[in-house]
């Protein structure tokens, strides 16, 4: 018996106005993730359905429940609607399953099938009891609650629901720049931007040779974590070692990290306008370090007028490794390798910056033909889901 993946659409269809572009814009997004498999794609008002072949059920499935904008889906058995194939179907079905209490729900939108719902239900139901013994009806909380679509070529019969990833499909948001590093909470901002259906292109602050290769790969495989949710995913690289090494020779040691967080929104605005990000996203969480104070975030973020979304702003640190986990970039995250922001780091950073403190600071040296030459010397490397990546020459 063929089977196909049936997936409603739940939160999307109550976006009336833009109902048709959230829905193509989750069909494009499956067809492109699911590009290298032998599938049929099929969508309507209602639902979408993949047809598969069954050797590659296992890794579809997969990319399914990666996949936002879907919040159930069903696998369902196909057969031609044709009363003799679907009671066999039926049947097949409910011997393979363990029940005492069952229901039968008929839907029936093909209306020249000559029999009714409520008719059918009864059929079905019949040749339940006529070839399993032990079971009775229960309309409120059965056991097996059996659906039967019937549509006017192919039915669909089926009785499991699974629970998908919800949020809106990726792209139905413009782009948002992720400062990903490699820590445990950008990694599930971005998880959280994208799950809003924003299309992510992720920045990472290097500074070589403060910071080493292995740093970096680590980025590169915790974007690759992040590509899984949408198709691809492109990782800008920026040398932050010349400003880096300038504001340590220059700042007052306790500012050195306002400063240096100040330099990283001027540039992440610069990037915004290269590669038209609407938004810049990061992992800031409302107190957790000396620069997540309220006061720090309105000293930084008062270079620039990009909105800054915080998704794990008002979380716990306990609740951000929850979804790092789910996400598996937790055991990623947690190898040590040294980041640009910890090699430099001050032994008391100031933890309520004054924003006058923090000009007069920079006063002492010329940073803008810097920030424009790290904006202008940025790597760029594209990082696909299918881990095909093209960054071997970079490495
Ligand atoms: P994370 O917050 O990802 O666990 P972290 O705790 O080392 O890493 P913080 O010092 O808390 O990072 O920095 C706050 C946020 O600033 C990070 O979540 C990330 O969005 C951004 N950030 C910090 N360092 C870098 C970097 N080297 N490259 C890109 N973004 C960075
Ligand atoms: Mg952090």
């Amino acid at each position: 018996m063929d089977r196909v993946i049936l997936i409603k659409y739940g939160e999307l269809s109550t976006k009336k106005g833009n109902r048709n572009f959230f829905i193509n814009t989750l069909y494009n997004n499956i067809k492109s993730k699911l590009s290298i498999y032998d599938v049929e794609i099929h969508k309507d008002r209602a639902r979408m359905y993949i047809k598969f072949l069954e050797n590659d059920f296992d890794a579809i499935k997969k990319v399914i429940d990666k996949t936002f904008g879907i919040h159930a889906y069903h696998i369902a058995t196909i057969v031609d609607t044709n009363d003799e194939k679907i009671q066999d179907a039926v049947l097949k079905l409910a011997l393979n399953e363990k029940f005492s209490t069952f229901k039968i729900d008929t839907k029936r939108s093909d209306k020249s099938f000559p029999i009714h719902s409520q008719e059918y239900n009864k059929v079905l139901a019949g040749l339940l009891f006529k070839n399993i013994s032990h079971i009775s009806v229960d309309v409120h909380n059965p056991d097996l609650l059996l659906k039967v679509e019937i549509r006017p070529k192919e039915s669909f019969i089926y009785f499991n629901s699974y629970e998908g990833i919800g949020g809106y499909p990726v792209g139905t948001q413009p782009r948002g720049l992720l400062m990903l590093s490699g820590g445990i909470d950008s990694p599930v901002a971005g998880y959280l931007a994208m799950k809003r259906g924003m299309i992510l292109d992720a920045v990472y602050f290097e500074a070589m040779p403060h910071t080493s290769i292995q740093a970096r790969n680590k980025v590169i495989r915790l974007a690759e974590k992040l590509a899984e949710y949408s198709d691809s995913i492109r990782l800008h690289v920026v040398n932050f070692t010349p400003i880096q090494e300038e504001i340590y020779k220059n700042c007052r040691e306790d500012y050195c990290i306002t400063i240096m967080r100040r330099m990283m929104y001027r540039i992440m605005e610069g990037l915004s306008k290269k590669y038209r990000a609407y938004v810049i996203v990061n992992g800031e969480s409302i107190g957790q370090v000396a620069s997540q104070t309220l006061s720090s975030m309105a000293v930084i973020n008062s270079v620039t007028n990009i909105p800054v979304i915080r998704p794990v702003a008002c979380f716990d640190k306990l609740e951000i490794m929850k979804i790092s986990r789910k996400i598996e970039t937790y055991d990623i995250s947690i190898i040590p390798y040294e980041d640009c922001c910890t090699v430099f780091v001050p032994r008391h950073p100031i933890i309520n910056p004054s924003i006058d403190v923090a000009l007069d600071e920079e006063k002492k040296f010329d940073y803008s033909p810097m920030i424009q030459d790290a904006i202008d010397t940025v790597q760029t490397i594209k990082i696909t889901f299918d881990n095909d990546n093209q960054f071997s020459d970079l490495l």
